[in-house]
């Protein structure tokens, strides 16, 4: 049985039953509730309408304990939330460029013993003195796609655009207070020409920051040149899909984390070796991603980065970009050396979903909340956090993989 948080008080049962009345009536259609209730009434009044529809119980749905005003930015037509149960892995010590210490990592997930696994790579970072991180490039691209007659027509274009970069840049930068135009690099396709623009968006993951500046600095090609503007992605960003471009280029945060841990760590805790590790990771990380065209080189990236996307407020469709990333994994000496290399992790700390309750309370459990100082730090922090996470999870899975592999050589060799 749901608990009853948001449980309708007599006045809001009424005004939400005058709702349901006036969508039956034809009155009002059900996403124009908001505009005839506060977002509470309309989201039990729309909930109401379809259970009715369609038979089905939305008790638990419509438990959401936070006031539904807050999530006014994040969903249309709400009716209430989905849980997702949270839990955390580490504490784990980071030695990042933009945060330093032990950190909790909060990660919503349904996926049974992900968080253990991760936890368990943790306390092997830990025992192996923490992970060092770093933030090596970042920039939020948008790349809209022009119409121009044919390629002496497109070779003006992009010459004009090597010529008038700080215009494009004027105009892009008057939209927003905290992007900075980075650069723009033009890609020709027969009679399209694409601008690829790259935007240091500071604490924001900066996707719509970075479209409404480029809708401004569109109008400028448009008005300058003889261009014109088709679509403000021409899907060159590469925004939501897995693409190549990201993985060489870098989207978001290009963050690195790595560590070397000692072979009597990787032997007691891990109940592997060294080489184990790494032959793992060769043949199947790197050999086997390559056999399959794969864009991730990696175990399961995708695991943490998804679940502390959830957490924290993330856009969980950048996902697709946040599992671009290469493990590596050597021998160096008697110990182990492990890295994670995410090309594309685009993160936020303000704007999106990040001031959701439970999400900012997560981002807070983190020490990044909101914008840093210097603007872009909290961000920067957070790319830190998740890529010693999935450092984590990566060394947890293969040594798994690897104990597996040891066992079973030691079984068909009889020792
Ligand atoms: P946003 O909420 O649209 O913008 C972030 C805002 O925070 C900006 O208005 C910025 O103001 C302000 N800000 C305050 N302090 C800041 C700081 N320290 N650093 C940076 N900005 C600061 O968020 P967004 O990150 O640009 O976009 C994220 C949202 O876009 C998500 O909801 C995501 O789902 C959605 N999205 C949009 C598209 C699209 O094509 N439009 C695509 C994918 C996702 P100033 O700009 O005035 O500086």
């Amino acid at each position: 049985m749901a608990d009853d948080s948001n449980a309708p008080d007599a006045a809001t049962d009424a005004d939400a039953e005058t709702l349901v009345r006036r969508v039956r009536d034809g009155d009002l259609r059900i996403h124009e509730l908001e505009a005839h209730a506060d977002a509470d009434t309309a989201a039990t009044a729309r909930r109401r309408l379809v259970e009715a529809e369609s038979g089905v119980d939305l008790d638990a749905v419509g438990s959401y304990g936070f006031p539904a005003d807050r999530a006014d930015a994040n969903v249309e037509n709400m009716i209430g939330a989905a849980r997702i149960p949270m839990g955390v892995a580490g504490p784990v010590t980071v030695d990042g460029g933009a945060t330093e210490g032990e950190r909790y990592l909060p990660m919503a997930t349904t996926e049974g013993a992900l968080i253990a696994s991760v936890n368990r790579g943790c306390s092997v970072l830990d025992a192996a003195g923490g992970a060092t991180a770093r933030v090596t490039k970042s920039g939020m691209t948008r790349a809209p796609v022009f119409r121009v007659a044919d390629v002496a027509e497109a070779q003006a274009l992009v010459t004009w655009v090597r010529d008038n970069e700080n215009r494009l840049r004027e105009a892009a930068e008057a939209t927003t207070n905290h992007g900075e135009l980075q650069d723009v690099t033009p890609y020709v396709v027969g009679d399209s020409v694409f601008l690829r623009f790259r935007y240091d968006t500071k604490d924001a993951m900066g996707m719509n920051m970075a479209t409404i500046a480029t809708r401004a600095a569109a109008d400028v090609v448009e008005d300058e040149t003889t261009a014109s503007l088709v679509a403000l992605s021409g899907n060159l960003c590469a925004d939501k899909k897995p693409a190549a471009i990201n993985a060489v280029e870098g989207r978001g945060r290009s963050v690195t984390a790595d560590v070397v841990i000692p072979r009597d760590v990787v032997e007691e805790r891990l109940h592997t070796t060294p080489a184990a590790v790494a032959e793992v990771n060769t043949r199947k990380n790197l050999v086997g991603s390559a056999k399959a065209g794969g864009l991730g080189f990696n175990a399961h990236v995708a695991n943490v980065v998804a679940a502390v996307f959830l957490a924290t407020g993330q856009d969980a469709a950048q996902v697709v970009e946040g599992a671009n990333a290469i493990t590596t994994a050597e021998v160096r000496g008697d110990d182990l050396y492990v890295s994670v290399s995410l090309a594309s992790l685009e993160v936020g700390t303000v704007g999106g979903g990040t001031a959701l309750p439970t999400q900012g309370e997560a981002l807070e459990l983190l020490g990044v909340a909101g914008g840093g100082d210097p603007a872009g730090s909290n961000a920067d922090a957070l790319a830190e956090s998740i890529a010693v996470g999935a450092l984590a999870g990566e060394l947890s899975l293969i040594a798994a993989l690897g104990s597996r592999h040891l066992s079973s050589a030691h079984e068909s060799l009889g020792r």
